[in-house]
């Protein structure tokens, strides 16, 4: 049976964490906490770019190292390293947005080739990380989901992606590390599913190398697994899933509210905890045909997950089921699952400070918008505080 409180162990929790660490990671959680700060500090930070201040510094002493692992893959490597020590994998994750150029999507792709070769050297990195979005332009992706006509300059921008996709897949199986290729917004995202199936066709055959994501947020989503599932066992290949709830909810049902149709995310939360852990204990289920890489904070769905794979008889090691969360967040979740031999495993953002910073915008809208979240964030904090400092008080139950 599974300790039910293993996500309490504050002192493993934190393990890597000194206490200029910890004081570091309490004050932002708390600053993130208070209301309008982050959308205040965000408004400044940009202004601050805008007129070329120097706040890099800044921006490197505390939120960048709470949330990335450093400006290069050499630079993240001592992390990488601890972390594994402790029995914490690492997915490091080339950061930087808003590319638009062919000659960009071009150096993307061979960046991401390289982050591959990388990963395919360390033990410690299993998997690598790539975003449909990031090798070619939005609009390509969405006209093609919406069988929109393409001008012959599109045509050849599609062709580009498609050439660019497969070269980035080709080297995860060349080098075999497992890719994980990121889910984006639904208007765009039948052309990534369509792509990555035939991805999966090609270099699933012995073994899931390329994984697909599933935000559950989604209802069609176990569907389309179940689908998918009855073709790959046709056809002989397997399914690697990368499964989370989803990033872009008001975005969904807003544009849902716009256009006049149905929107395709559940109801309310509960819905979509529901459905996610519906599709994740289906993999579970199905763990002979499909790998899962499970990309949650949540500790009831990972919890869940740990039952399964105890009454399956499954080993917690067990090569197919992943548990990972972002590098900054929820340690008490990886930290005690490496305790416990379970796979667990971090992603971790890199890239130079100056191109990181929409990422790191993006973690402190979410560490003060999901309440949740940051409440619980701060309580561990406080408790490891207190537990060193001799004045423990047992605050998480
Ligand atoms: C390793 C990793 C990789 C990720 N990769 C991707 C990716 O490729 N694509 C992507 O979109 N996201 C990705 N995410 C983000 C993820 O989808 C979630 O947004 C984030 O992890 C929060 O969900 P949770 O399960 O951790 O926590 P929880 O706090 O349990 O869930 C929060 C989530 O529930 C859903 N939700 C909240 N309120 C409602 C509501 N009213 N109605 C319906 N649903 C609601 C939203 O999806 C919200 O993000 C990734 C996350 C991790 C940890």
């Amino acid at each position: 049976m599974i300790d039910t409180k293993i996500f309490n162990d504050t002192k493993h929790a934190f393990v890597l964490k000194s206490d200029k660490d910890l004081k570091r990671s309490l004050f932002l959680f708390s600053m993130m906490n208070i209301p309008y700060f982050v959308p205040v500090s965000t408004a400044a930070t940009n202004v601050a770019l805008k007129l070329k201040l120097p706040i890099e510094p800044l921006v490197k002493a505390t939120i960048f190292k709470q949330f990335c692992g450093g400006v290069s893959q050499d630079d993240c490597m001592p992390l990488v390293k601890k972390m594994r020590k402790e029995n914490v994998y690492s997915v490091l994750d080339y950061s930087v947005e808003g590319k638009e150029s062919e000659a960009e999507f071009d150096r993307a792709a061979s960046d991401k080739i390289e982050i591959i070769k990388y990963a395919g050297g360390a033990e410690e990195i299993p998997f690598a990380v790539a975003k449909p979005t990031g090798l070619g332009r939005f609009e390509i992706w969405e006209k093609v989901t919406a069988n929109d006509k393409l001008t012959d300059k599109e045509q050849e921008e599609w062709d580009n992606i498609k050439v660019r996709f497969e070269s980035v897949c080709k080297a995860a199986y060349d080098n075999d590390t497992r890719l994980l290729i990121d889910a984006e917004e639904s208007w765009m995202q039948d052309a990534a599913d369509n792509l990555i199936e035939d991805m999966m066709r090609k270099y699933n055959k012995e073994k899931p190398i390329i994984f697909n994501t599933l935000q559950c947020y989604r209802w069609d989503r176990l569907s389309y697994v179940k689908g998918l599932h009855e073709r790959a066992q046709k056809e002989g290949f397997k399914l690697g899933f990368k499964t989370v709830r989803g990033a872009y909810m008001e975005k969904e049902n807003a544009r849902a509210k716009r256009k006049g149709y149905p929107t395709p995310i559940c109801e309310d939360k509960e819905a979509t905890d529901v459905n996610f852990n519906a599709v994740m204990c289906y993999c579970i289920d199905n763990v002979d045909d499909i790998s899962q890489f499970i990309g949650t904070h949540n500790e009831v769905s990972t919890y869940m997950a740990l039952q399964l794979m105890n009454q399956k008889e499954l080993h917690l090691s067990d090569d197919r089921i992943w548990f990972a969360q972002l590098y900054g967040m929820s340690d008490h979740i990886s930290f005690n699952l490496g305790r416990v031999n379970a796979n667990a495993i971090k992603l971790v953002p890199f890239g130079p400070i100056k191109d990181v910073i929409p990422y790191l915008i993006r973690r402190a809208q979410e560490n003060s918008s999901v309440q949740g979240q940051t409440g619980r964030e701060l309580a561990l904090l406080r408790e490891e505080k207190d537990r060193r400092d001799g004045s423990y008080v047992k605050r998480v139950e």
